[in-house]
């Protein structure tokens, strides 16, 4: 293998590790509440990911689990309790909805109190959104300046490639965003220092897509006959690439380390407005 594996679970530890230092000498705890509404497998597994490592840290944490028959009005009431409970630093209502109440996600991201939109979804939020956040955070480990280095994005998702792009664009990256509709896609890709790979289909970029040294950050979480992979075909292209996460423990833990990073930050502010 060619490439430096970018370790996310090892690096997401380091992460959580330091915040529960900083977490042991503070009373009361930073606190986080998740709601999860229906019973979908993915979801309830990254929930419950976000509750071990609220624990890891030491912070307080609330699960919310209301039932694929809840309301409008019912979400919305746990919400505007979680807005005005003190213990809670940030909320976050785990996407995708159940499909009949898909629709309302806007409303909820738009319900949350600013200050506790951890997941940073609003418009103008003061949190960068954690997938993003973490994927920067690998980039960095890199030690390798994205100054006027070429990015390509795949993807142009609101949650993914839409906002890497621009954290990439801020870290003085140029920047080129495909999408579905992109036309000779590989003479793009292999034109990449670095590549971040959001598209949800397995195992897509090949070899031949990638410029031998680039930086592939693989996003993808796609479940297969053969497991869990990305959008990347890491066994090929791990011969030929300077850096390369792997899918899983890859992004994965960085966005739940991003996520712990958000509450402590969301914390130390409604410390010092109410101080
Ligand atoms: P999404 O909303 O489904 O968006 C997919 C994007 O990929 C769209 O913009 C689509 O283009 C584009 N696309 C589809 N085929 C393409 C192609 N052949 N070439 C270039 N672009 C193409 O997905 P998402 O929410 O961003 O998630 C992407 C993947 O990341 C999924 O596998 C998801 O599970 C994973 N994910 C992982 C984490 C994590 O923490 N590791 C977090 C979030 C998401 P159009 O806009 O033209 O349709």
């Amino acid at each position: 293998m060619a490439a430096s594996l970018l370790n996310g679970k090892e690096i997401s530890q380091q992460i959580l590790e330091d915040i529960k230092q900083q977490t042991l000498s503070l009373d009361p705890k930073p606190g986080l509440a998740v709601v999860l509404v229906g019973n979908d497998p993915a979801s309830e597994i990254y929930v419950n990911n976000k509750e071990k490592a609220c624990k890891k840290v030491g912070f307080y944490s609330e699960k919310i689990v209301l039932s694929e028959a809840a309301s409008e009005d019912e979400i919305f009431a746990v919400i505007d309790r979680l807005n005005n409970d003190p213990r809670i630093h940030g909320i976050l209502c785990q996407f995708p909805l159940p499909k009949h109440l898909r629709h309302l996600e806007d409303a909820i991201v738009e319900r949350i109190n600013p200050q506790k939109d951890v997941d940073g979804f609003k418009p103008n939020s003061p949190y960068t959104s954690c997938t993003p956040k973490g994927i920067m955070t690998l980039i960095e480990h890199t030690n390798i300046p994205l100054t006027g280095k070429h990015a390509v994005v795949m993807g142009r998702s609101l949650m993914v490639g839409k906002p890497v792009a621009q954290l990439l664009l801020d870290a003085d990256a140029t920047v080129t965003i495909t999408h579905s509709k992109t036309v000779n896609l590989s003479q793009i890709t292999k034109q990449a220092d670095v590549i971040v790979a959001a598209i949800g289909k397995p195992e897509f970029l090949t070899k031949e897509m990638v410029k031998p040294g680039s930086i592939i950050i693989d996003v993808g979480i796609n479940r297969t006959d053969h497991g869990l992979v990305g959008d990347v075909d890491f066994e090929q292209i791990k011969e030929i690439a300077s850096f390369i996460t792997p899918v899983p423990g890859g992004v994965g833990p960085m966005t739940i380390a991003s996520l712990m990073q958000n509450v402590l930050i969301a914390y130390q502010a409604s410390n010092s407005v109410s101080s």
